[in-house]
């Protein structure tokens, strides 16, 4: 489990960006952190991820504190992050070479079968010999996300890891999250591209680094008019449920299915 505690962070020469955070993430759990701009999302990841520590207050994963240098390497090995960028995360010219980075400096076995097995989780196993320049952006990221994965990290934090990627690279990365999410990983999901959050089971509302709100996913149309009243655009699929609702159309958001939703348009428009 994940725990942040009373979390209060601010960079040096810096304002408070984040202030008494209180949240709790469950093993399994797939939660969304959303909100405006500079409202502290990145800054909470870096501090769940253990790459800045907490001015005030603890977190802490799996009861271990990121505050204790003895607990360093443990973290790094329990949570990974996958960030906007890949270009900015791909350190080698080759995949191999840049998935067994982090597999050496954590001292782990295996090097050769978790590269394998990692590649295959992000359909990337015939480009273990490639070379990483060569590769699109989308492949990229997946070469990135089997990085974490190689580490066999239980928690995975995505830092608006599709803002970059065009529709066949968010097409396949959707895929693979969604697997990612059966098997059992934590996610933990930054985004600002709003639809997506539809994946997620929990929502979060970051407001200039206080969470203003937090709900479950099936409890989304009972929360438009926080997010409406805090300028959080609305999911495509809200809004048209929502007035599929407000025509007298009852949808229920776990039955959300294309199909379904084509058959709900048909009766508004046979009315
Ligand atoms: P978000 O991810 O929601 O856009 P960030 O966590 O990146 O927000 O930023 C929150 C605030 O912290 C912003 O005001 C930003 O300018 C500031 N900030 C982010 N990174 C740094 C840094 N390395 N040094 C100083 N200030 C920073």
């Amino acid at each position: 489990m994940i725990e942040l505690k009373d979390v209060n962070f601010k960079y040096k020469n810096g304002k408070e960006v984040l202030k008494n955070i209180n949240l709790q993430i469950s093993e399994g759990e797939f939660v969304s952190i959303i909100g405006k701009n500079g409202s502290g999302k990145s800054t909470l990841a870096k501090l769940i991820s253990g790459l800045e520590k907490p001015k005030k207050g603890t977190v802490l994963i799996d009861e271990l504190d990121t505050k204790k240098k003895a607990n360093f390497q443990e973290l790094r090995k329990k949570v990974g992050i996958v960030f906007q960028n890949p270009e900015n995360q791909i350190l080698f010219n080759n995949v191999y070479d840049d998935i067994a980075f982090a597999i050496n400096n954590l001292k782990l076995n295996d090097i050769e079968i978790r590269i394998q097995q990692a590649l295959e989780k992000v359909d990337m196993k015939e480009f273990i010999k490639s070379n990483t320049y060569e590769l699109s952006l989308g492949q990229k990221q997946r070469v990135t996300i089997a990085g974490v994965l190689a580490i066999n990290s239980k928690y995975i934090i995505f830092d608006e890891s599709t803002t970059m990627l065009d529709s066949y690279g968010k097409e396949t990365f959707y895929k693979i999250l969604r697997t990612l999410k059966e098997q059992g990983y934590t996610i933990i999901y930054i985004t600002n591209a709003i639809d997506e959050i539809l994946m997620a089971d929990r929502i979060v509302l970051i407001k200039k680094g206080e969470i203003i709100s937090q709900f479950k996913k099936e409890d989304i149309l009972e929360n438009i008019d926080v997010l409406k009243s805090n300028s959080i655009e609305i999911p495509y699929l809200v809004n048209f449920v929502e007035k599929l609702n407000i025509n007298g159309i009852k949808v229920e958001l776990e039955k959300w299915t294309k199909e379904e939703l084509i058959e709900k348009v048909i009766e508004v428009y046979k009315k």
